[in-house]
């Protein structure tokens, strides 16, 4: 009669994972529930719908299972009768799915969602029929376009988007409206690895797939927190190691999970990424571990190579780089003489300064370890959004028409299938669109699902030139801070009120499936652009599949899993055209500066590090309630070294200072974190304004991802701390300048944490 009942962790320990959910899916009982979806739903009740993750590029299936007008739960294949996935091909999805995909689907049902379009008249925003708001938008554009040319017009859609919608857009904005002043969120560092890719090896994408990564004897992860970037995909690394043997070198700045796990972790040093594969290069071509037909057939390369990476002394790199030469030495034989290596690479080599040139040593360092020719080896970017592959593939950036042709050797072929003439220009990026329009030389910007205000930091000035922009269209589901500044604001609909495909990052085309109708007045962005373009003289289309099929002519195989090839004799025309020249001078830079990415020798004392949290993804897991309730931690990570320096505590508060500005937030202790780094989620805006911007001479990337910053201890007097409402989820646990002497003060929520 005394008996309890205590539902809890295992021996009353708390749980200490990811918050994936696959348990609820393995749970043959039924004893663990959704709380989101507990009492919300009789299964038999839903509809379920085949669809793919809107998050990041892994691409997952999912069900999306709704009632009516909302989406109340999402499953997987994942079930008590495929426990662990364990029957499943090797790397083929074991039907699991990552705690974003899993719960972070209540923004589709969200009260914030924008229902009815928006446009400024007399400075406010009011609500515009649609019949009236889409003559008004294709007159405006028209005048622009007659007035200024099409070069006065740009255009940034989203790498959420579908292709079909991105390709839609992309043809609008070149046929109809006369610009190639086109980008999507691959901008922001994912482009690094396309272009480098497409300047190297003649096209830009993973050179391999999920299975060969997970049936890899070595992998080298370089740069990538990849279990909370990319969960699905880290799985597969996690297989590759425990089911088949393989070797895992992870070479990172911060103590990852997947170094933790790893058979060769590889702690570098702030910026000296880049440096740590010229070490591995100098390791293989000093002990002669080389892939001998690279040799064999690009002698003169090899020796360019060999004259530009052996000057630096192996203590130099060692010291410079904080890894003992021995492991340098011995992660590079092991890649070397891999049987079918892979090398994986994410954003935090891609989108440090210097990105471009480390993707380039990236590529070195596979051509002489022959990932690019040997049987089962490949070369693998992986990437945040869920389709900025796709976005890329589709034409979604300047450089490229659909398919990866480059535009001018395009044009005329596109101008054929297209029959409408094509702008000359070769188009602008992001950062040149932003750069003109504060010059007052963009008067219309077109900006579907994308929200430069909030991702990019003051000092790239944003607000500034859309003080200039005549005319600011925002197509979003949601009211961002950029629609609020926007003249029109057309409400878009989410991934699952849409048809259409993904592409993730294996290259593989994902079905995106409509599983409910749009809420309120809100239009899917296919019909949005339908109606402009039928407004202003285009070609029309009645569905998504139409836009399929015509991708389907231009990019052929694209929807049967055909890789883009590029053009076989590419690799020789890098490998002759100036490489002697060019890798003198980017390995000296490399050697140098402790890296492309800035020098380690003279590295501040703390670098702020803007990084991904596995609970969100970009800004949009933001507006979701459930991963918001999951994880809303805005406090500032610090390693244990620099609290004890600066005697601080958990919960402390302390003052970050730039050259651009200070912020107050709240700490918390990270051992895994190395000594003058710290790190704070890039989801939440909070620091983003501290950082100084650089873009890339080659590619245009905004690198501002980390900077030096200065940190001093506030005191507990000069903070006027309020306590948090507990119904709240947004503690905005930050006291910025302009606050300064009025700003409330919040605790960490006490949800925080709660699965
Ligand atoms: Fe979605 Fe990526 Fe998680 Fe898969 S790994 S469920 S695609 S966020």
């Amino acid at each position: 009669k005394d008996g309890k009942t205590l539902v809890g962790g295992h021996e009353g320990v708390a749980l200490d994972c990811e918050f994936c959910g696959d348990c609820l899916a393995v749970c043959p009982v039924g004893a663990i529930t959704s709380r989101f979806s507990k009492y919300a739903y009789k299964p038999w009740q839903l509809k379920k719908t085949q669809t793919t993750c809107t998050y990041c590029s892994d691409g997952c299936e999912m069900t999306l299972e709704t009632e009516g007008s909302k989406a109340l739960r999402v499953t997987s294949r994942l079930s008590y009768l495929n426990k662990f996935g364990l029957e499943v091909e090797p790397g083929d999805q074991h039907g699991g799915l990552c705690v974003r995909g899993r719960f972070g689907f209540q923004f589709v049902n969200s009260e914030k969602r924008l229902s009815r379009p928006l446009a400024k008249i007399n400075g406010k925003q009011v609500e515009v029929p649609w019949f009236k708001m889409i003559p008004q938008i294709a007159r405006k554009l028209t005048e622009i376009k007659n007035q200024y040319g099409g070069n006065a017009i740009a255009g940034l859609i989203s790498g959420r988007c579908t292709n079909e919608d991105v390709y839609l857009f992309q043809k609008m904005m070149r046929t109809i409206l006369g610009t190639n002043n086109i980008d999507t969120a691959a901008r922001y560092g994912h482009i690094n690895s396309v272009l480098a890719m497409q300047y190297a090896l003649g096209v830009g994408s993973s050179t391999t797939s999920y299975k060969q990564i997970t049936l890899s004897d070595v992998i080298l992860l370089v740069g990538s927190n990849i279990t909370e970037t990319n969960p699905v995909a880290s799985l597969r690394i996690k297989e590759a190691k425990n089911r088949f043997g393989a070797k895992v070198i992870v070479a990172d700045l911060i103590e990852t999970n997947m170094m933790k796990l790893s058979t060769h972790p590889l702690l570098v040093s702030f910026a000296s990424q880049a440096l740590l594969l010229q070490g591995m290069m100098k390791a293989i071509i000093e002990n002669k571990w080389v892939y001998q037909p690279f040799v064999d057939r690009y002698p003169k390369a090899y020796e360019a190579l060999c004259q530009s990476i052996l000057p630096l002394s192996q203590e130099e790199i060692a010291q410079k780089s904080g890894v003992a030469w021995e492991k340098i030495s011995e992660a590079a034989q092991l890649l070397a003489q891999s049987r079918g290596g892979t090398l994986i690479w994410g954003e935090g080599i891609v989108s440090e300064p210097g990105g471009w040139d480390n993707l380039l040593a990236l590529i070195d360092l596979a051509l002489l370890c022959g990932l690019l020719e040997k049987s089962g080896a490949g070369i693998h970017p992986v990437c945040e959004e869920n389709n900025e592959q796709g976005a890329v593939d589709m034409g979604g950036v300047c450089e490229f028409l659909p398919g990866q042709v480059p535009y001018a050797d395009g044009k005329e072929r596109f101008e054929a299938i297209w029959n409408k003439p094509l702008p000359d220009s070769v188009g602008l990026s992001l950062p040149k669109i932003i750069e003109k329009g504060l010059r007052g030389e963009i008067k219309a910007l077109y900006i579907v699902g994308e929200n430069p205000l909030e991702t990019l930091p003051e000092s790239m000035r944003v607000r500034d030139a859309f003080e200039k922009i005549d005319l600011i269209i925002c197509q979003d589901p949601f009211l961002t801070q950029t629609g609020k500044s926007a003249d029109f604001v057309l409400p878009a609909t989410t991934f699952a009120e849409k048809e259409g495909t993904f592409t993730n990052m294996e290259g593989s085309i994902r079905r995106v499936r409509k599983a409910l109708d749009p809420i309120g007045e809100a239009r899917t962005d296919f019909k949005i652009f339908s109606d402009l373009l039928r407004q202003m003289g285009g070609d029309v289309y009645r569905s998504p599949e139409e836009i399929t099929l015509e991708i389907d002519t231009c990019v052929k195989g694209y929807y049967r899993g055909e890789r883009l090839q590029g053009n076989p004799a590419h690799l020789g025309h890098y490998l002759g055209n100036g490489f002697a020249e060019e890798v003198l001078k980017r390995y000296a830079k490399t050697g140098q500066a402790g890296g492309g990415s800035g020098a380690a020798s003279s590295a501040p004392a703390i670098q702020l590090v803007l990084g991904q949290s596995i609970y969100h993804s970009g800004k949009l897991s933001t507006q979701d309630e459930g991963l918001m309730k999951i994880y809303n931690k805005q406090t500032l990570r610090i390693s244990e070294a620099d609290a004890a320096a600066l005697e601080l505590k958990d919960n402390d508060w302390v003052r970050v200072k730039s050259d651009q500005g200070k912020v107050e937030l709240a700490i918390t202790i990270l051992p895994s974190l190395t000594k003058g780094i710290v790190w704070f989620p890039e989801h939440f805006a909070t620091l983003k304004d501290l950082m100084n911007v650089q873009v890339d001479p080659k590619t245009d990337v905004p690198y501002f991802k980390s900077g030096h910053v200065s940190i001093q201890k506030v005191p507990l007097f000069d903070l006027s701390v309020v306590s948090q409402s507990p119904s709240s989820f947004l503690p905005p646990q930050v006291r910025e300048d302009k606050d300064e002497g009025d700003g409330a003060h919040n605790l960490p929520s006490p949800l925080e944490g709660e699965g």
